[in-house]
């Protein structure tokens, strides 16, 4: 099949792959992974290599992409705090749903009651990163009113961590997230089922040992699909790094200086760059932007290959040094970063390709 360009090729038994390795790995501490897909938009084929990999439930942001996953007989799990005005789509295309905000709930409790389901809810508690969730000191309470609600279950508590405030998660704060568990069993006599313990940041805690018990479910993407956790960005081990892999094709190559000629202003996206003089270089353009990638988060697979920048639809290499006698319409492989990876899965522009 002729290819188009530029495109992401994806590896789906090496997505099958470490779904298993970090499934493996989690059983062992008695959790149960959320494959998340957000960062690959659910596309299709990539969800079903995770659930190949042993996967019961898939965690999204986006209630559209849940929706899409509508013949999967998975459990589906909505990531993203529900919009008050999502609630009947959140109950009809979601199993089970992230929460901080008692008068969605009460929504999605109308919601659920009319499409006559039970819809569960995980409170979400801010244990210190200060994105989504309650506060600690606010808990008990809202326990108490959402377990009144009709048509809901509460099924479990959970927090996000190193997100937005980088905080580590560790048996200080997720500890705390287990003793709430506890304390709601003491004080309401509500035996809580899931505590959902963070993300891929929480999968160090759990290669090393030292994830607390209690901790029962992990929502977990980026090591899934890039097979690192995010505390420290350590290898997970037994997991391919290379599932995804960028590909561009060269328009232009051609021998120029490594300074640009006249007086430098600003560049397309209003920033003054600054140049090292390195003489005349070999320099290639390759079909690629802004608009798909984020050129910070592109590593060429070629080490000899070096990135000048990008504008919205160029992309600029340094092939000097490069063993390999590149040509136009020749096709450069990049690995991407997480942030380079959800542009690339998002932009229309860039084709997806799988492969077994
Ligand atoms: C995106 C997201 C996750 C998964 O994060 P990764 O770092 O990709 O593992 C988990 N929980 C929530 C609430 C999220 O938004």
């Amino acid at each position: 099949m002729k290819r188009e360009y530029p495109c992401v090729e994806v590896n789906l038994g090496k997505i099958t792959h470490n779904t298993r390795e970090i499934v493996k790995l989690c059983s062992t501490k008695g959790i149960h992974v959320v494959g998340v897909t957000k960062v690959f938009c659910a596309k299709k084929p990539v969800v079903k290599a995770m659930l190949n990999g042993g996967l019961e439930i898939v965690g999204d942001s986006r209630i559209e992409n849940l929706k899409r996953l509508e013949e999967f007989k998975c459990r589906k799990l909505l990531l993203r705090i529900p919009m008050e005005s999502h609630a009947a789509e959140v109950v009809k295309y979601s199993d089970i749903s992230l929460n901080s905000e008692i008068e969605t709930i009460k929504r999605l409790s109308k919601a659920a009651k009319r499409a006559s389901k039970i819809h569960n809810v995980i409170l979400m508690i801010d244990m210190g990163d200060l994105r989504e969730g309650v506060l600690e000191r606010d808990v008990i309470d809202l326990v108490k009113e959402i377990i009144s609600l009709e048509n809901i279950k509460l099924a479990g508590i959970g927090t996000n961590l190193t997100c937005y405030g980088g905080v580590i998660p560790d048996g200080n704060n997720l500890g705390k997230l287990v003793m709430i568990k506890k304390e709601i069993k003491d004080k309401i006599g509500y035996e809580i089922p899931i505590v959902s313990g963070g993300n891929s940041s929480s999968l160090y805690a759990v290669m090393n040992g030292t994830i607390p018990d209690g901790i029962n479910q992990l929502r977990i993407g980026e090591a899934i699909v890039l097979g690192r956790e995010t505390s420290f960005g350590k290898d997970v081990p037994g997991c391919y790094k290379d599932s995804f892999t960028l590909k561009g094709e060269i328009i232009e190559i051609k021998e120029k200086p490594s300074v640009p000629i006249g007086t430098i202003g600003m560049d397309a996206f209003g920033q003054t760059p600054h140049f090292e003089d390195r003489g005349i270089i070999k320099r290639a353009i390759v079909a690629l932007g802004r608009q798909d990638i984020v050129s910070e988060g592109l590593t060429p697979l070629d080490k000899q290959v070096n990135i000048l920048g990008a504008s919205s639809d160029h992309l600029l290499l340094d092939i000097t040094n490069s063993c390999n006698l590149y040509k136009v319409g020749d096709i450069v492989d990049f690995n991407m970063d997480y942030g380079c990876l959800l542009r690339a899965m998002t932009s229309p522009y860039v084709k997806k390709y799988y492969v077994d």
